[in-house]
């Protein structure tokens, strides 16, 4: 018994679908003839595409997909064949790759621009930030050391020289150690200015300044500009010895710089320094000490300048065998 398929009756079966600009159904006797074409196309039907790499592979595998090129337009298409079971048929469904990755391809190419938008945002945001953080942080370490050091010379202000006294003298408390302070204050120095003007005088203020920094020397100690040409040297865990041997080394050092000072009975610019060494206790006021250093210079000018003088006025913070008189 034989049974006949019209071919243009699969034909017209087909007709109705869209396959695309680049796609196509194709039915092939197992020979690689063409048989129907949809999208139809007069000059292939019945054409031998034996030859052709794609259509071998249809013939050779019974079933499949496959990413081809075609060998009659160069299109690159995706190909789904099967054999048609018991026929000598094989059908073959193929779309073009480009027209069918298209959509797919633009909303890639949208969101990928997207995301690149975005990750530009994001590097520039943080760049901006960081650059703001590193400003602030600078203009903060900035104003932090303009408020704690003095202009002119550098050196701790009074603020800060405050702010040390009180730690130190609170760790001396705990400790019970020793704490002495120096009062420098340059001799005659109205009259250095008024002799050599104001801009000498702030030089003359400077080299002070250096001095001092350079006798102090352990981490803990601290050289302020107290105010005007008055200087103050914190130095912990020092004895009333030692505070007296720092004390004359600056005295000297100061003298030594050689600093012409003609309304000076030394012909030099010198200094006086007060010293007051105690061992503070809870029970005295935090100011004690600065007030005997303060008396201790006034009896350094009193004694004629360019001199140290310990404090010798019986302190409740002194200790009493260091609080002997000069
Ligand atoms: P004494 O030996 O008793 O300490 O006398 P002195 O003239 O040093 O002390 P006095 O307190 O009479 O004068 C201090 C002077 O210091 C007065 C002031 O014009 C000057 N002075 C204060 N601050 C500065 C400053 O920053 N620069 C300069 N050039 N002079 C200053
Ligand atoms: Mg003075
Ligand atoms: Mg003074």
């Amino acid at each position: 018994m034989v049974s006949g398929i019209s071919l243009s009756k699969i034909h017209d079966r087909l007709k109705g679908l869209d396959m695309g600009r680049d796609g196509s159904i194709t039915l092939f006797r197992d020979d690689g003839i063409v048989l129907v074409r949809q999208p139809y196309l007069e000059r292939q039907i019945n054409q031998d595409l034996s030859d052709t790499p794609n259509v071998q592979r249809f013939i050779r595998e019974s079933s499949g997909t496959f990413d081809g090129t075609a060998a009659l337009d160069g299109v690159r298409r995706l190909y789904t064949f099967k054999r048609i079971d018991g026929l000598p048929l094989f059908l073959t469904v193929s779309k073009g790759v480009d027209e069918f990755l298209a959509p797919w391809r633009q909303k890639a190419l949208i969101q990928s621009g997207l995301t690149l938008l975005l990750c530009a945002a994001v590097m520039g945001l943080t760049y901006l930030f960081q650059r703001e953080l590193r400003r602030r942080t600078s203009a903060e370490a900035k104003l932090v050391q303009l408020a704690s050091t003095d202009d002119l010379t550098g050196l701790a202000n009074r603020r800060t020289f405050r702010e040390f006294f009180e730690r130190e003298r609170r760790q001396a408390i705990r400790t019970g150690s020793w704490l002495s302070l120096l009062y420098v204050d340059a001799d005659f120095f109205k009259a250095y200015n008024d002799h050599y003007g104001h801009g000498k005088g702030d030089d003359l203020l400077c080299a002070i300044a250096s001095t001092l920094k350079e006798h102090v020397e352990r981490p803990r100690d601290l050289a302020a500009r107290y105010g005007g040409e008055e200087f103050t040297v914190l130095l912990p865990d020092t004895d009333p010895s030692g505070a007296r041997m720092i004390a004359e080394e600056i005295r000297e050092a100061i003298m030594l710089m050689g600093i012409e000072h003609k309304r000076n009975s030394h012909g030099l610019a010198t200094v006086s320094i007060g010293i007051a060494s105690a061992r503070p206790s809870l029970s005295t006021p935090a100011d004690t000490l600065l007030e005997a250093a303060d008396n201790a210079l006034y009896q350094a000018k009193a004694a004629g300048r360019n001199c140290v003088r310990l404090h010798h006025t019986t302190l409740a913070v002194v200790h009493p065998v260091e609080a002997k008189a000069e």
